[in-house]
């Protein structure tokens, strides 16, 4: 304690600052959300549907508004990997039922096999079944499993397929595309490679559904797009989670963050109630009758805490998809949202779960070398995922109006603001990369801005 107070004491000598903010010159910290802001807000879309690209994102475009797009890679057209069944010969699974009532031994491999019992309409028995499995009724899934092998056993069944409707919706969706979105800074993420239900899926053909939907972004994409994924239908559900976060490092479904208090689609807690936790992960998807009025108050309410990050989950847009909204309501809430970006953090999903997960594990160091402040910023998580820039706030001495960052060879001129504690800067660092240099910058180059 008593050397920190020396060094500060000399540090206000130098610098010249005024005695009541010697203490703060140097301190430094990373702020909660990136620029200083107040919260944050990410735009995620569902199902990749063909108007959230036609009608949503020129909207966005306009308005400068990122985005992530989970979208399902089966049905893209040049995807390496499209629906199938891992097992054994279909035929097999189907006479075998005929002896063997489903049970919780082959529950999953028959629901797995399901869809590609070469029969249209076993899709609607596979989404029943997954209904009463996730609601803990097993004994009626398995009755929903007998009789759809046993129609299927009949005869009675017109052959061919059925798809879901959110596979139909997305047709028309092509690789170059998101390519192009990637560029101009959208995140497209994973949503599996057909939108099943991976809850009733043995661990083959979820780790299919995980894996081979990344595999394919990877090669048409690059790595930085297999960060985020969705498992469809919002699910928790822990054997999912189990497989799935391995595979993508961040599932919006659920964030196990020691950190983070996290309140998905459904849930009714007023994150407001949560403002001990140092981020509360907000939820929201507004459907056809959700009001403005309601989407707007979940923007106030971000604004009214520091701690929260609201995750808007958006579906279908206009005609195509589950639950549309009109694009002109889309474009109202994207410019209410848009007029509070001086508060609000807007950036995609992966970008947030970056930021929060570099800073909670981040070291930051200051220490005074001759008339600079320099700074230290190093995290322990993998570098190459990993490197988000993270915004720092400096107390410097009360002169200086305008400062020289310097990291490396790039060089910024940043001015100073004051607070109750004293004259500080915001600026933004590379974690793991060069030490930063706080000086005193020349009063000229900000006279020369404006
Ligand atoms: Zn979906």
């Amino acid at each position: 304690m008593m050397k920190e107070l020396l060094l500060v004491v000399t540090i206000g000598g130098w610098l010249g600052g005024n005695p009541g903010e010697r203490s703060v010159v140097g301190d430094t910290e990373i702020t909660k959300w990136q620029y200083g802001k107040k919260g944050a807000v990410s735009i995620t879309y569902d199902d990749g549907s063909s108007d959230q690209f036609s009608r949503a994102l020129p909207i966005m475009r306009r308005l400068k508004l990122p985005a992530t797009f989970f979208v399902i890679t089966g049905p893209i057209a040049g995807s390496n990997y499209q629906a199938k069944f891992i097992g054994r010969p279909v035929k097999e699974i189907i006479s075998e039922s005929a002896n063997i009532p489903t049970n919780a031994d082959n529950f999953f491999e028959r629901a797995s096999a399901a869809r590609y019992l070469g029969y249209q309409g076993t899709i609607a028995y596979y989404d029943r079944a997954d209904a009463r499995f996730e609601s803990g009724k097993k004994e009626m899934a398995y009755t929903i499993m007998d009789s759809l092998y046993s129609v299927v056993r009949s005869g009675s069944l017109e052959p061919g397929e059925t798809l879901s409707n959110e596979v139909m919706q997305e047709k028309g969706l092509i690789w170059d595309s998101l390519k192009q979105y990637a560029a101009e800074g959208y995140e497209p993420a994973s949503h599996t490679v057909t939108h099943a239900h991976l809850a009733v899926l043995d661990t083959a053909n979820m780790l299919y559904e995980l894996q081979k939907s990344k595999e394919d972004i990877l090669e048409h994409l690059g790595a930085e797009y297999t960060f985020s994924a969705e498992v469809p239908y919002g699910i928790e559900d822990p054997r999912v989670m189990k497989y799935g976060l391995p595979v993508y490092l961040t599932l919006r479904n659920s964030m196990p963050e020691p950190f983070m208090k996290e309140i998905n689609r459904g849930y009714r807690d007023q994150p407001g109630a949560f403002a001990d936790k140092e981020y509360v992960q907000w939820q929201r998807g507004p459907i056809t009758r959700t009001t403005m009025e309601q989407m707007y108050s979940w923007v106030d309410t971000t604004l009214a805490h520091t701690n929260i990050w609201l995750v808007l989950v958006f579906h279908g847009v206009d005609d195509i998809g589950w639950e549309p909204l009109t694009h002109e309501r889309l474009d109202t809430y994207f410019q209410f949202i848009k007029q509070r970006d001086d508060r609000l953090w807007i950036a995609t999903f992966g970008d947030v779960a970056k930021y929060l997960r570099e800073r909670m594990d981040a070291k930051v160091q200051s220490a005074l070398k001759g008339k600079e402040i320099v700074i230290n910023l190093s995290h322990s998580l993998d570098p190459t995922v990993y490197k988000l820039p993270l915004t720092l706030k400096t107390y410097v001495p009360a002169g200086w109006k305008n400062v020289r960052v310097m990291q490396g060879d790039k060089i910024q001129q940043v001015a100073s603001e004051k607070d109750e504690k004293g004259t500080f800067l915001l600026y933004q660092a590379r974690p793991n990369a060069e030490e930063v240099k706080l000086s005193q910058g020349n009063a000229e180059y900000l006279k020369s801005k404006k």
